[in-house]
């Protein structure tokens, strides 16, 4: 098991109202899977993914990421945890825009343990080509490739997506989740993936829905369909 979490609970306080963002969630998924987390805006989908990724703090309940208590964890550790073990994507691609493609992607590979060359990543995105490119001379989709290269050159154990293809055209879209698959096929990372996109789930290992902090369901797929048989 990749992460389990134990009635967790996540409540924002603003003003005088209390939103539960998470109410008691109990999950539990699995290594090497590609696991979507579906839910209508504001039912907590983002909070437990950045929970899970080290990136926020619990109210109470627990998580695990495998042995290893998240919420037991201070800031110093959940910094080293995500430095060891995590890639991000998130919707907007946070590229640094003075630096190239490759620069971007050594960002990240120059303080990660056991990283890739950061022209292989690019090259496994598919863009081997424009290496020396800078984010403004690439388009919305080569960025986003940019931001998931940068993401999988670290060899992430876990690789948490925040609807990143949220802001892509289909085809684009469906490139971004061929390399996901791809990754999760040759690297085996576990990748959790955040949509609005219902049809992607056709993909997924493991569909998990959420509803108003609560998990409503999880369904496990026997058969998945490849990226371009996603009905957009
Ligand atoms: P989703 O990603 O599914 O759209 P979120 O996890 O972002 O949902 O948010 C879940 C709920 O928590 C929403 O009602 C949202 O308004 C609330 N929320 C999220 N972040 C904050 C915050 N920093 N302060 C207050 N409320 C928040
Ligand atoms: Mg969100």
């Amino acid at each position: 098991m990749v992460f389990r979490t134990e009635a967790l609970t996540k409540v924002y306080a603003t003003g005088e109202t209390q939103v539960h963002a998470l109410d008691h969630v109990d999950l539990e998924l699995f290594e090497g899977e590609l696991a979507v987390l579906l839910g209508a805006s504001g039912s907590g989908k983002s909070t437990l993914l950045n929970i899970l990724g080290g990136l926020d703090h619990a109210s109470s309940g627990h998580v695990w990421f495998r042995d290893l208590e998240l919420t037991a964890m201070r800031d110093r550790g959940l910094t080293r945890y995500r430095r060891d073990h995590v890639g991000f994507i998130f919707q907007f691609y946070n590229l640094v825009p003075s630096l190239s493609a490759r620069e971007n992607v050594k960002l990240v590979t120059d303080v990660a343990p056991n990283p890739m060359k950061a022209g292989d990543a690019l090259e496994m995105v598919g863009l081997g080509h424009r290496l020396d490119h800078f984010p403004a001379e690439l388009s919305g989709g080569e960025q986003q490739r940019v931001a998931i290269a940068r993401a999988i050159a670290k060899q992430p154990e876990v690789l948490l997506c925040d609807e990143p293809t949220g802001a892509l055209d289909s085809k684009t879209g469906v490139q971004v989740l061929e390399v996901l698959k791809e990754v999760n096929e040759t690297i085996g990372t576990s990748i959790i993936v955040i949509t609005h996109n219902a049809g992607i789930q056709a993909m997924a290992h493991r569909v998990v829905r959420l509803a108003d902090g609560k998990i409503a369901s999880v369904d496990v797929n026997d058969t998945r369909v490849a990226p371009h048989e996603i009905a957009w």
